[in-house]
């Protein structure tokens, strides 16, 4: 493939206009096809505002196309969590360093603004196109607009399409392509906490909240209009799930036993519980990601995740910096860059597959445990102490940039750790002594 030739696109979301951006500042001819109508003309606001949590991985993808500092002004810095307990007592535990945090952004707004930036850059959007079809070798792609159907040839085919995507359905039918898709027993609905009448929110709007109740929970971001976007994650079915609260009147009874203090600021809350619907959670992984040197998978399509560490979306933003990385050492070598760019990604994206998984256990359960705050209490101590030897998990997940694998693994390994020490009997009284301290020292020296 040489410079300047067509690179089609499928998906205008979060990771298909930054990895268009990406590729129509490298001089490529970039044509983008969506299957929705221009979000940025939208003239009445659907009244929700949808955030998602973006943190280092997904900054560096956006530094790479210069605006990062744009969307850190319009996003809400998070230091922290802060856990509502049933009584409605709060606990805050800092996500990492001082002045390291996360950042609430609205998914709208951010994707309104990589949109308009990939059109500065010459990107041709196409929306209302639906892709019906493709054909692999000759990087070529069908679309449906109106009654029209429109057929599309470019030298690279760019899956974008999120987690049920039409180019990953082509792939499937090819040999050697291995693909799975689970969806875990949940669900998750959003509801809202609306300003206060003055504009401003309602709770302490630099954290995250959390409601954590053992099999399930309620979280809380903050939006920039003064409102919080709550989601809760809950059993689909069962005993206690979205099957059983079948009424407005038990999810309301419901919500008065497990959160009165959240529903206690939600005034739409009825209409909002009975609209919003009861979304799943799947998590897809295949390989491989690529075919030949003509089409691609990038971001959920390649790899779609539980959203219980924040990191979707910032994943995907990885992969586009990381692929940018690649293009500048193997430049036009397009078979090889695209071997390395799924070799050098799958590890790390099935890496954050299983912590996210795992990171909904820490959430719902364990984050209201004492245990788990004075195991976090040490292990934070430590790492200040010994910044070479121990970085918190979520602090190399979260404001780091080392592969998703390596954190999964030296984060197993302090969790061995961890777990021995929290096994003395008087943990709670010599947590910050010396002993404890050469306890942990002694596995890394
Ligand atoms: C409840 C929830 C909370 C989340 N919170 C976070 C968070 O805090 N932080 C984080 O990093 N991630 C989060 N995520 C994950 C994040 O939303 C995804 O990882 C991210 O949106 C993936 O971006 P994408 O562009 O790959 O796919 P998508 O956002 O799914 O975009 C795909 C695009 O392709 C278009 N499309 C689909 N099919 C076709 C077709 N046939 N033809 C043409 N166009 C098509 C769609 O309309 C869409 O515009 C969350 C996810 C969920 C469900």
């Amino acid at each position: 493939m040489t410079e300047k030739s067509l690179i089609t696109v499928v998906g205008a979301g979060l990771v298909g206009s930054l990895y268009a951006i990406y590729m129509a500042k490298r001089g490529y001819k970039v044509e983008v096809f969506e299957r929705r109508n221009d979000m940025r003309k939208a003239t009445i606001s659907a009244g929700r505002s949808i955030n998602l949590a973006l943190s280092d991985r997904g900054f560096k993808g956006l530094m790479g196309v210069g605006i990062d500092d744009e969307i850190r002004k319009i996003g809400i810095p998070m230091h922290g969590r802060i856990m509502h307990d049933v009584a409605g007592n709060l606990t805050f535990q800092q996500y990492g360093n001082d002045g390291q945090s996360i950042y609430s952004v609205s998914r709208g707004d951010l994707n309104c603004k990589l949109m308009d930036l990939a059109e500065k850059e010459g990107v041709k959007i196409h929306f209302e196109h639906k892709c019906t079809g493709v054909n692999l070798d000759e990087a070529s792609a069908n679309f449906q607009f109106g009654n029209e159907k429109i057929s599309v040839k470019g030298d690279l085919l760019v899956g974008t399409d999120g987690a049920y995507s039409e180019v990953r359905d082509a792939m499937q039918k090819t040999p050697w392509f291995n693909y799975s898709q689970y969806y875990i027993d949940y669900a998750y609905k959003e509801l809202s906490i609306p300003p206060n009448e003055d504009g401003s929110h309602r709770l302490e709007v630099n954290a995250l909240h959390i409601w954590p109740r053992k099999d399930f929970m309620l979280i809380a971001l903050p939006n920039i209009d003064g409102s919080f976007t709550c989601t809760l994650f809950f059993p689909k079915s069962g005993a206690l799930s979205f099957d059983s609260l079948d009424t407005i009147e038990k999810a309301e009874t419901f919500f008065g036993e497990h959160f009165s203090d959240a529903l206690a600021m939600m005034p739409h809350f009825r209409e909002e519980y009975k609209t919003n619907p009861a979304a799943g959670m799947v998590i897809v992984k295949c390989f491989p990601w690529t075919w030949k040197s003509s089409a691609m998978l990038i971001g959920d399509a390649a790899h779609a995740i539980v959203p219980f560490y924040g990191q979707g979306m910032n994943c995907g933003f990885e992969d586009c910096s990381i692929f940018s990385e690649l293009h500048d050492a193997q430049h036009e070598d397009w078979d090889l860059l695209l071997r390395n760019y799924e070799k050098s990604r799958k590890e790390n994206a099935d890496a954050i597959a299983e912590l996210a998984l795992r990171n909904f256990i820490e959430m719902r359960d364990r984050v209201a445990e004492p245990s788990f705050l004075l195991q976090k209490k040490i292990e934070a101590k430590f790492s200040k102490a010994y910044p070479q030897f121990w970085t918190p998990l979520y602090s190399m997940v979260t404001f780091s940039h080392i592969p998703y694998n390596d954190a999964l693994v030296a984060g197993d390994k302090q969790e061995r750790i961890m777990q021995s020490i929290m096994k003395k009997p008087n943990i709670e009284e010599i947590w910050d002594s010396q002993e404890v301290e050469n306890e942990i020292l002694a596995n890394f020296i």
